[in-house]
């Protein structure tokens, strides 16, 4: 056994995972500006938004030093990640410390993006690409205009790439069958795991709240992932969110995110004495 991995199996963060007491996945937020504007945005996210991004150095540091603290995967959202025009080499640098779960709107794989986007074609790298309805003009309500035309364009050039693809599906409230039946036949219909099409609901919290939708969380309602951003450490992938254009800082863990041994024991500390699952009452972990 090397030194790293000496540390890692007696190390405090990797016994809270092994346990299962904290979330093996760290997530960052990559940036938080977006082509799009969707009306249940946790983030407020738009073109014209503060962009708030990390830098691909930071990025790469997190995940080697994620993996030997004993996380076990890193996740990374926005914003749209893919407006970053460095993000595909960044990603194909953090998969070689901990398998990268990327979640995008879909929206910008034409033409040369595409290509690029295929690169990520390797078993530890997962694009989960948003889609809420089998019906367009129900997609496109929250999402905009030829979100659903393009979405449904491009899952099938990324799978015939060899790209994993997963389909999140955001729902304001639960789906009957009569909308749930034709949105899982149709990404089936694209060679997609059930396993892998998540459907969860909207939290309120960023431009959700402003529009009242979504269900009310707390805390210990949101899985307790360690995610990190350019303005600091948080509790759960839901916790930096912007409202009335300021970031959230009610589960703000930590400004300072590098070394990454500050925010996880930081989040350590905060959930001391959770059970295992006490943090995960809206099923969205
Ligand atoms: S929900 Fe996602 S795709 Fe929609 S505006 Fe926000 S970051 Fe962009």
């Amino acid at each position: 056994m090397t030194d790293v991995e000496e540390r890692i199996a007696h190390g405090p963060i990797a016994d809270a995972v092994r346990s299962g007491v904290l979330p093996g996945r760290v997530w960052l937020y990559s940036n938080y500006h977006c082509n799009l504007a969707c009306s249940y945005c946790l983030t407020e996210s738009s073109p014209r938004s503060e962009r708030r991004e990390l830098t691909a150095e930071q990025m790469i540091a997190i995940a080697e030093q994620s993996k030997d603290l004993g996380f076990t995967g890193v996740g990374i959202t926005g914003g749209e990640p893919f407006l970053l025009p460095w993000l595909t080499d960044t990603v194909l640098d953090m998969v070689e410390f901990l398998p990268v779960l990327l979640l995008n709107n879909g929206t910008l794989f034409a033409g040369d993006r595409l290509e690029r986007a295929a690169r990520l074609a390797h078993p530890d790298i997962a694009l989960q690409i948003s889609l809420d309805s089998h019906l367009a003009d129900i997609n496109d309500m929250a999402r905009g205009p030829e979100n659903f035309a393009k979405v449904v364009a491009s899952v099938p050039r990324l799978i015939e790439r060899g790209v994993r693809v997963r389909i999140a599906t955001t729902t304001g409230g639960p789906l009957d069958s009569s909308h749930l039946d034709p949105l899982r036949a149709l990404v089936a219909s694209w060679g997609v795991p059930p396993d892998d099409h998540i459907v969860r609901p909207i939290v309120r919290r960023g431009r959700a709240d402003e529009f009242g939708l979504g269900v009310q969380a707390i805390a210990r309602d949101i899985p307790s992932e360690l995610c990190i951003t350019a303005d600091g450490a948080f509790w759960g992938s839901f916790g930096p969110t912007v409202s009335n254009g300021r970031l959230d800082t009610d589960l703000l863990l930590t400004r300072t995110i590098l070394p990454v041994s500050v925010p996880a024991n930081a989040l350590l500390a905060a959930i001391s004495g959770m059970p295992e699952g006490a943090d995960a009452t809206l099923g969205i972990r």
